[in-house]
């Protein structure tokens, strides 16, 4: 008697660019793993302007609070037109305070090997709240920039928390708490002072703590990221540091991220759209499918993640088989076959 399959409806965002080519390789060989995602596919980012005038249109964001889960390729947003970025309105919308940043080896041979980091970046607070204006002085509308950043205690508790959590969980050893604390004494002062607070009270017999300043930080993952294990931070060094980790592991085409919140959890590459090869079928999809990955855990389903992370494994660095960002001659589709072939 064969089990019955619980399937889980997911919003499927294809997104623009290359999105659409690595949407559809990704779902492809989802489909061949046997994942048990049910899509519900709807438009925004370019898509969804051209589709209805809005880069998120309502219907995008029903079908994500009805489903709480997504997987999402990258969103242009139109310049001009007073547009704000889809990404950073989904973020808000559903509460999506962890952004979770995964940097591992997967083709060895580059210049960091073994490589195996995390970066937990707070995703709502912090310099992009967006409080900016500027002083106009002598004629000069710009003469004074300005931008206020802003944490809040409740907003720290929450992503130290899922740090520390997430560690544990993955049998990591250690959590490096990142900051400024030494010059924005408040804003990253209690950022500092809550993860102490929070260690001291509920972890600090399950992981090692330690803390680092930001521009040290940057240094060191340079010098040794070996030392690193799972770092957190407030939003802006979240953002910059883990691009510095994707340059780690050969780029931002391996590196895949999921946006978690309160109320949905989304998926993504870290990568963009590409547009300068757009259309071509020879993008690289490893981004989003170890993106599929992680939402295979999310639902509990990390027997799949496990087997798709070695099919792509497998397929890289046994087979051979790789897009031209890595040095091989494979299409988008050649790739996904032989996942396909693989799983
Ligand atoms: P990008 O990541 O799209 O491209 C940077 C370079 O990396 C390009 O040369 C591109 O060809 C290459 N590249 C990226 N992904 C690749 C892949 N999967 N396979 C092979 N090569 C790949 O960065 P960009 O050009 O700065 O941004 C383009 C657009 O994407 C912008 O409109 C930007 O706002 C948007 N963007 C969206 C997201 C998102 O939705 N999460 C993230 C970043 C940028």
């Amino acid at each position: 008697m064969s089990a019955t399959l619980t399937l889980i409806p997911a919003t499927l965002i294809p997104g623009d660019g290359i999105g659409p080519e690595i949407t559809a390789a990704t779902v492809e060989v989802l489909a061949a793993l046997g994942a048990p995602f049910q899509w519900e596919t709807q438009v925004a980012g370019l898509a969804g302007v051209t589709a209805c005038g809005d880069p998120l249109p309502p219907a995008c964001i029903e079908s994500i609070r009805k489903n709480k889960l997504a997987l999402k390729g990258p969103l242009e947003t139109p310049s001009g037109g007073g547009y704000r970025s889809s990404n950073v309105r989904l973020r808000e919308e559903f509460k999506l305070y962890a952004n979770l940043r995964p940097a591992k080896t997967i083709v060895p041979g580059g210049r960091f090997d073994n490589i195996d980091l995390v970066m937990v970046r707070e995703n709502n607070e912090g310099l992009y709240m967006g409080y900016e204006h500027y002083i106009p002085i002598d004629g000069d509308p710009h003469a004074v920039g300005m931008s206020t950043g802003i944490n809040t205690r409740q907003g720290c508790r929450r992503i130290v928390r899922f740090a520390f959590d997430y560690a544990v969980k993955q049998g990591r050893k250690k959590v490096t708490v990142v900051h400024k604390a030494n010059i924005m004494k408040a804003l990253t002062g209690i950022f500092l002072e809550t993860a102490r607070e929070i260690y001291a009270a509920e972890y600090k017999d399950k992981i090692i703590m330690d803390e680092i300043i930001v521009d040290a930080c940057a240094m060191k993952l340079v010098m040794n990221p070996w030392q690193f294990d799972v770092l957190v931070t407030t939003n802006l060094f979240g953002d910059i540091l883990s691009d510095q980790m994707a340059g780690l592991v050969g780029g931002l085409g391996m590196t895949p991220g999921a946006n978690i919140g309160e109320d949905a959890a989304i998926f993504e590459a870290v990568h963009g759209s590409a547009p300068d090869i757009a259309g071509k079928g020879i993008a690289n999809p490893t981004a989003l499918l170890m993106a599929a990955g992680m939402m295979l855990d999310y639902v509990k389903r990390k027997d799949l993640g496990d087997r798709l992370r070695q099919a792509i494994d497998d397929v890289l660095n046994k087979d051979q088989v790789r897009t031209g960002d890595l040095g091989g001659s494979a299409t988008t589709d050649q790739y996904a076959k032989a996942l396909v072939a693989k799983i």
